[in-house]
């Protein structure tokens, strides 16, 4: 399988010269790969273990040969890689490389530190993968996935290693993503277009929810007692109705005012002028405020961004 990709945001593989990229590590790329099937066999129950802490030892005595579902595809002591991976650079659309002379150091208005940007590797390159097919299905559904959600090389953390898949050449012949085809995304809800977020965060008071914009107003209002009260059930269960006030302040930083508005619930809910701003689209799922395991959790999906048009009638 031939994999071919578009760099979208520099790709980092790491440099024998610190800070310095050479030349494409297939190191770095298979480093990458691995965090993230590690991801998604987590994230569907599965197991894999935690390479830093200690990876799987090949025993084939125990079950599943000592081997987790990651190890089992990308190796353990004992236990060789399902797959060879090798990468080819074109030469002749590296010549875009950035290489800037100097790291790029940016600093936001209100920090003393920033952070620094070293050069990377952009153009297209392609990924030659060997293997089994059933290992081939593995790291073609691997790949789809990580263009979509993820990043390769490293430093994903500074927004390295975005790409998009241009072909790929010799897929593995099986039938289970075949099915669904490779379609682009349209207009009808598509996993690929959504985003998500999830933020957890813990409180002081017990009594924060009762700043919440929308739901302070209803606070000592004679005529509110009996929605007030409700309220208070609701809280004393661990549920805060915040999506009103939540779709307004995502509405005002997608509509570009963050820095009066930044995402923090403890300020956020005690300001006065959040209830002037613009309603956010309909097209968001945007969860109640949830108490979990003695922290409260919130959660967002948006269906579509269309940062490109923030206008308020569009929204
Ligand atoms: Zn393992």
């Amino acid at each position: 399988m031939e994999v071919n990709i578009k760099t979208l945001t520099p790709l980092w593989t790491g440099g024998v010269e610190a800070g310095k990229c050479d030349r494409i590590h297939e190191t770095g790329i298979l480093g990458s790969l691995r965090w993230w099937m590690e991801v998604l066999v987590r994230g569907v129950g599965g197991n894999a273990c935690d390479p830093t802490e200690q990876k799987c030892l090949y025993d084939p005595k125990k079950p599943n040969n000592g081997l987790c579902d990651v190890c089992k595809v990308f190796g353990a002591t004992g236990w060789k890689r399902r797959f060879r991976l090798s990468v080819n650079v074109d030469d002749e659309q590296s010549k875009t490389v950035w290489q800037p002379s100097v790291p790029l150091r940016i600093t936001p208005f209100d920090r003393t530190r920033g952070w620094f940007l070293n050069p990377g590797w952009l153009g297209t390159l392609q990924i030659k993968i060997q293997g089994d097919p059933e290992t081939l299905v593995e790291l073609y559904i691997l790949l789809r996935f990580i263009e979509t959600w993820g990043n390769i090389g490293a430093r994903p953390q500074l927004g390295y290693g975005a790409f998009r898949i241009i072909d790929i050449k010799d897929p593995p012949p099986a039938a289970c993503y075949a099915i669904y085809g490779d379609r682009s995304p349209s207009d009808q809800p598509d996993l690929r277009t959504f985003t998500f977020f999830k933020l957890r965060f813990t409180t002081k008071t017990a009594t924060w929810w009762q700043t919440v914009p929308g739901i302070r107003e209803l606070r000592g209002k004679l005529d509110k007692k009996r929605e007030w009260s409700e309220l208070e059930q609701l809280a004393k269960h661990g549920m805060v109705p915040t999506t009103p006030a939540l779709k307004i302040i995502f509405a005002i930083i997608i509509n570009g005012h963050p820095r009066t508005y930044p995402i923090g619930f403890s300020v956020q809910f005690g300001r006065e002028t959040i209830a002037s701003a613009v309603k956010l689209p309909s097209v968001g799922h945007i969860a109640w405020i949830l108490q979990m395991s003695g922290r409260f959790e919130v959660g967002c999906i948006c269906l579509k961004i269309t940062m490109d048009a923030p206008s308020s009638e569009r929204f």
